[in-house]
């Protein structure tokens, strides 16, 4: 490592240590409410064992859904091997509670890239063609624009729906605190109290000390190769929050005749539930590699969001380069210091959901995990990477000086 890159890794940790100490101090309150759900819900090792065919009295699968539950302070949770990804999590849940004449409200702008086929797509069964209405709000001064959602609740039926997407997405806002989460929560209750709130809470959990349920949100929507699956999960999404919508939801998870009741996993639930536990220490370490990217990139004079002295809302980094060629070597650097794949070398690529090309560096155990070091970006001006995860600190330090070594030369 040249001297330059150690010395701007070494001054980025120094202006950190306040934020660490904050993001230390986190971990320490998740750790605990993950443990005291375990032990409330008394896991033990028949809980991992796997099942077969219909899957019956699988207690490893129910009780994971009781103290997933438990953990984000939700009547109920599905967490589930057999909801193969986030947008697959997301599309249960939105079918489960969306009918035909119903309308649905985004207010925190486009939902996530691969949602939009979902929700508006054609001759693919969108909610569209099944007759459910959408709106969408664009955020104003990256705020939910609470006028602009007032006068829709004004000027139409109310929506069965609001959804929000705490994340940043691949954009340039930040992502909602819980604190706004809350507040929005409560004007939206207050313009009509039968209208979901629902979340999709991708990159999100464990980020501050309670989730969207405990301030109110009805239902919230995951992926378990992100932050709850704590790098161990293999595969999985979650849905969880009130009880009647939960369980709405899972008549289109599997049938309406059997719901939660049927699903089997033969392969252990061990994963599942280690990956939680680990959790909030894997988010840690992901949350300071997040910070210690911002602050080295912002050194170097490159425009970061969050800011880089702001406590991150979320595990994502972006950082904004001034042409394709940096975003593009910076993007293989991450790939360069992963543990899996290495030696190969990322290109941009068309991929399925994507409105623009994109290229990702996703040298992870499990494929496409981005709860490990990743870093991903369409290939569009402004020319922002946006880069998430990290199993441990170390590893991001490390591909930090990788990329900046990168970066530096250009
Ligand atoms: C990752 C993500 C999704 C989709 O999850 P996949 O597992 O990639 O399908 C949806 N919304 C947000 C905010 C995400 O970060």
């Amino acid at each position: 490592m040249s001297n330059t890159i150690t010395n701007i890794i070494k001054e980025a940790e120094i202006s950190s240590a306040e934020i660490f100490k904050e993001i230390d101090n986190r971990a320490e309150i998740n750790q605990k409410k993950v443990i005291d759900a375990f032990r409330e819900h008394q896991v033990s090792a028949r809980h991992f064992v796997g099942t077969t065919g219909y899957g019956y009295d699988d207690v490893g699968r129910d009780t994971l859904g009781k103290v997933f539950a438990s953990i984000v302070g939700a009547e109920s949770a599905l967490v589930s091997p057999n909801i193969l990804s986030g947008t697959h999590a997301l599309t249960i849940a939105l079918f489960g509670m969306l009918k035909t004449g119903d309308d649905l409200l985004c207010i925190t702008g486009a939902p996530y890239d691969t949602l939009q086929d979902v929700i508006t797509g054609d001759n693919n069964g969108s909610l569209k063609e099944y007759g459910i209405g959408y709106t969408m709000i664009d955020l104003k001064d990256n705020k939910i624009d609470y006028d602009a959602v007032k006068s829709y609740f004004v000027s139409h039926k109310a929506p069965k729906v609001v959804f929000l997407t705490r994340s940043r997405g691949y954009s340039w806002r930040e992502a909602l605190s819980i604190a706004e989460i809350a507040e929005v929560v409560k004007f939206i209750k207050s313009l009509s109290n039968d209208t979901i709130v629902a979340v999709d809470n991708c990159y999100g959990e464990f980020v501050e000390t309670i989730e969207p349920p405990q301030v109110g949100a009805d239902v919230i929507i995951g992926s378990l190769i992100k932050n709850p699956g704590g790098g161990i999960a293999p595969t999985g999404g979650y849905i969880a929050g009130k009880a009647d919508v939960v369980e709405h939801i899972s008549y289109r998870l599997t049938a309406p005749s059997i719901g939660a009741e049927v699903g089997s996993y033969n392969a252990s639930y061990l994963p599942f539930y280690q990956g939680l536990f680990l959790a909030p220490s894997v988010v840690k370490n992901a949350l300071k590699g997040c910070v210690l990217v911002g602050k080295a990139y912002n050194s170097l004079g490159y425009s970061v969001s969050p800011s880089a002295d702001s406590y991150p809302k979320d595990i994502i980094r972006a950082i904004e380069f001034n042409t394709a060629e940096e975003l593009i070597s910076f993007i293989q650097g991450v790939q360069y210091a992963s543990p899996v794949d290495s030696y190969v070398t990322p290109e941009p690529w068309a991929m399925p959901g994507y409105q623009n090309e994109v290229i990702m560096a996703a040298g992870t155990f499990m494929q496409g995990a981005s709860i490990e070091l990743s870093a991903d970006s369409p290939i569009k001006a402004p020319y922002i990477a946006y880069m998430q995860g990290g199993l441990t600190y170390e590893h991001c330090k490390l591909a930090l000086a990788e990329c900046l070594a990168r970066t530096i030369s250009k």
